[in-house]
């Protein structure tokens, strides 16, 4: 088997070409013993574009292996943060070279437009990698003084040793750097498995690993079915930690497959029911633009996005004319083929997402929320579902999924605080207000990793992201990434203390 595709694009009047091995030790292989395939498909056309090599566990053995013996040889302690930050600088140097062709193949199998996924996620994920590169060379411990005349101890941070890397469907891209940029510049090395539905652009960007200089072994993808390469990486002996992005569900089967296999360190960015609070002293035209942005993914991006569903809460003296103001910002968005300039928004990125979130529409209308937009089938090709608002709706219905907005009224802020706090998830929650005194009570009263005031949804590197209560264990981005991916070290030194002897 070739392990290379060639993608036509009429649209675009070109042809991308991908590799479609396995990508062990800075070559593309075939699999060691399985013949299994994974389809990637458009889902703007439901057309295959390139079928990849699926992992078994024995190809997981052997790109771990790979990755163990570059941690011990040319990656780990055997290179200095100068030279691993020089490498994630080239290898950001070569994304934002090829980032219009990342973005055409990122938008063809995920279905976010081209500009969103070149100019956000794509120029976003650039700036991790330099983000991280900065830190490189800057990994530093504790000198501790114990006695000054005879003992000291310090801290040394370690890389951690070999991560299994597990990313979703939604940002394929940005997962991956926000993965690999941590983890490559304190010195880990990696075993990266993309989404089996979006695998195209990990193997895209492993090809610029290699062109960057990283020795062989130092980053390794392996695209799979979760079930099989997934959970061989969680279960694997010989990975010191596995990081994963997905659902609540799948987060669970990781952590107990570390903890019933070598008691590796985990990290779970899981799933959300994020509120968004609209007070009466708020900018509405600001809060109805940020909650189309709260459901950017879903009602612009990718059209779905599990772990950011929100439910905007309004309060009931400015309900209507917000809902207005809402409505008017949605109508105006373009939801298209993500190879047209014009789109704002694509199909959502696969067959059984698609029927998830007719399942999850369908089933709101019947328990009685009303679609004031949206809400209907088209009736032609590609996993299309037009941005949905649903208003009507009671706590426990299950339509707060996919690109969907559910609206819902409160009257106090003890009712908005209670409400918007009533749920096991903790990923994300906003309030916009203009009283200073409430922004400061409602954002410590919310239980969430990230809080915005006055804004919605946008993250910066150099802040950690990461969930509280059933949303996840463990942060990404900014420093308090570098903790996941490191092991600290405590030396003890003695230079003067004597033992009496016998004690
Ligand atoms: P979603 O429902 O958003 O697709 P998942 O949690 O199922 O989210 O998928 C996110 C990632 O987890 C994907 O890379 C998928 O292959 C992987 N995955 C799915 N099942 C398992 C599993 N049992 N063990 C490890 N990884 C898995």
């Amino acid at each position: 088997m070739s392990l290379t595709a060639q993608i036509h694009v009429p649209r675009l009047n070109k042809t991308l070409t991908v590799p479609t091995g396995l990508f062990i030790n800075n070559e593309f292989v075939p699999s060691v013993d399985s013949k299994e395939l994974i389809h990637a498909i458009n889902p703007a056309t439901e057309e295959v574009l390139a079928s990849v090599v699926a992992a078994s566990p024995k190809d997981i053995d052997v790109a771990v292996a790979a990755a163990r013996h570059a941690f011990k040889t040319t990656w780990g302690k055997n290179v200095t943060g100068f030279e691993r930050s020089r490498l994630i600088n080239k290898l950001a140097d070569l994304i934002e070279r090829d980032a219009q062709e990342l973005a055409e193949l990122e938008s063809l199998n995920n279905g976010k437009p081209v500009k969103v996924a070149r100019d956000f996620d794509i120029g976003d994920s650039i700036q991790c990698l330099r983000y991280y590169a900065g830190w490189a060379d800057k990994i530093i411990g504790q000198s501790l003084e114990v006695d000054n005349k005879s003992k000291i101890a310090f801290t040394r941070h370690d890389p951690i040793g070999v991560c299994g890397q597990i990313i979703p469907w939604n940002y394929p891209i940005n997962m991956w750097s926000w993965k690999v940029a941590p983890a490559l510049a304190v010195g880990c090395t990696i075993v990266m498995k993309p989404s089996e539905l979006t695998p195209l652009t990990a193997l895209k960007l492993s090809e610029l690993v290699k062109e960057a200089g990283f020795p062989p072994g130092v980053v390794n993808t392996v695209p799979s079915l979760g079930p099989v390469g997934g959970a061989a990486l969680s279960s694997h002996p010989d990975v010191d930690k596995v990081a994963f992005t997905g659902s609540t569900i799948t987060g669970r089967k990781i952590m107990e497959a570390a903890a019933k296999s070598n008691l590796k360190k985990v990290s779970l960015e899981l799933g959300g029911k994020s509120p968004h609070l609209i007070f009466e002293s708020a900018d509405l035209e600001q809060g109805a633009f940020t909650s189309v942005l709260a459901n950017k993914h879903v009602l612009l991006r990718v059209g779905l996005i599990p772990n950011w569903d929100t439910v905007a809460g309004i309060l009931n003296t400015i309900y209507d004319k917000f809902l207005e103001i809402l409505v008017s910002k949605v109508k105006a968005t373009v939801v298209g083929d993500g190879l047209e300039e014009a789109s704002g928004g694509g199909p959502v990125v696969s067959k059984g997402q698609y029927d998830r979130v007719w399942g999850y529409i369908e089933s709101g209308k019947a328990e009685g929320a009303v679609a004031i937009l949206g809400g209907e089938k088209r009736n032609s090709k590609g996993y299309y579902v037009d941005p949905t608002i649903f208003t009507n709706i009671k706590p426990d219905m299950r339509i707060i999924f996919g690109p969907v907005l559910s609206v819902g009224v409160f009257n106090t802020e003890d009712e908005a605080i209670a409400l918007a706090n009533d749920t096991s998830y903790g990923l994300g929650a906003g309030l916009h207000s203009n009283d200073a005194n409430q922004c400061m009570r409602v954002s410590s009263a919310l239980e969430a990793g990230t809080v915005w005031v006055n804004q919605y949804n946008l993250l910066n590197n150099n802040v950690p992201f990461g969930g509280k209560k059933q949303s996840g264990i463990g942060r990404e981005l900014g420093s308090y990434a570098l903790e996941e991916y490191t092991s600290v070290k405590a030396v003890h030194w003695n230079f003067g203390e004597k033992l009496d002897w016998p004690l």
